[in-house]
């Protein structure tokens, strides 16, 4: 599935490729991907002759801003867009809310590449490239958020500190998840305190860490919370460095098709059987909410 690191890849080379660009044409099909979307929004008037103004990312959603042709929004890729009604007012935006699920993909098409299967949503741009939507098991989501208070909108004011935002909002997500005696792992997962960790990151963060995945958040001490925010952000700053994880599925591409690197340096997930790189140890695997815990038993021992 893909995380912050992924979402990151794919949302700073939308700002590079398409930032500017016109939505000439639009193509939506029938499809449980827009379960949050208007039925009369499927029809093409909100997005056609619309202009890519601003791309933005919270968590694992991208929010692309659409409007008239009034310049660029400011390039800060963290704004919480989907808050500031007094601006999509203002500037007559529009903003189209995309999240992958579990398989989805955004990707970049030029003149005479084939369309893939699984296409829910084209949009053929003055550029004449084509800004794809894809997702072949369809837990993805697309919709337009429209202001404050309406609709899927009041669901993303929910969402917790982005951790490539604002680092003493992400320390203070921590320091909330040590207030609470539920067992970590399962609070980073949870989008309402930090968001924009799945399963793989939080393998990655926990061993690197030290912190066992199964430890209470109220056990854990001032200086453990410090280094669980430090290591957050530098863990997801060195995934977004090397372009994501893509996974033995390789379902995880870019905008261009393109794999990511960052699996090549997972201690953790995924690497259960194998000998723990910082301790030689053998990496433990556990049953964790229908999926797995990745964990080295001696690194981030249970206290
Ligand atoms: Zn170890």
């Amino acid at each position: 599935m893909p995380e912050l690191p992924e979402v990151e890849t794919v949302r700073s080379d939308l700002e590079e490729e398409v930032l500017g660009d016109q939505i000439l044409s639009s193509h939506l099909a029938r499809s449980r991907v827009f379960r949050d979307l208007d039925e009369t929004a499927l029809q093409d008037r909100p997005l056609l002759g619309r202009y890519l103004l601003g791309i933005f990312r919270w968590g694992k959603f991208i929010f692309m801003a659409l409007g008239p042709n009034l310049g660029i929004l400011e390039r800060d890729p963290h704004r919480r867009i989907f808050l500031e009604e007094g601006l999509l007012e203002e500037r007559n935006l529009s903003v189209l809310v995309l999240h992958l699920g579990m398989s989805g993909q955004i990707l970049l098409l030029r003149e005479g590449d084939p369309v893939p299967p699984h296409s829910h949503m084209i949009l053929g741009l003055a550029s004449n490239l084509r800004l794809v939507y894809c997702d072949p098991r369809t837990f993805g989501r697309v919709f337009l958020a429209s202001g404050i208070g309406t609709g899927p909108v009041r669901e993303l004011q929910h969402l917790g500190a982005d951790p490539l935002a604002d680092f003493s909002e992400l320390l203070f997500g921590y320091e909330l998840m040590a207030r609470s005696s539920a067992e970590v792992k399962a609070q980073m997962l949870d989008q309402r305190k930090v968001c924009g960790i799945g399963n793989i990151y939080a393998d990655e963060i926990l061993i690197r860490s030290g912190v066992h995945p199964r430890r209470r958040g109220s056990t854990l001490k001032e200086d453990e919370v410090l280094n669980l925010a430090q290591t957050t952000l530098e863990t997801l700053l060195e995934a977004v460095e090397l372009r994501g994880s893509s996974l033995k599925d390789l379902r995880y591409r870019d905008l261009f098709g393109e794999i990511g690197q960052f699996q090549n340096f997972h201690l953790a997930y995924q690497k259960d059987g194998q000998a723990c790189k910082i301790c030689g140890c053998e990496i433990a695997k556990e049953k964790f909410q229908g999926r797995h815990s990745h964990y080295c038993p001696t690194c981030q021992p249970l206290i």
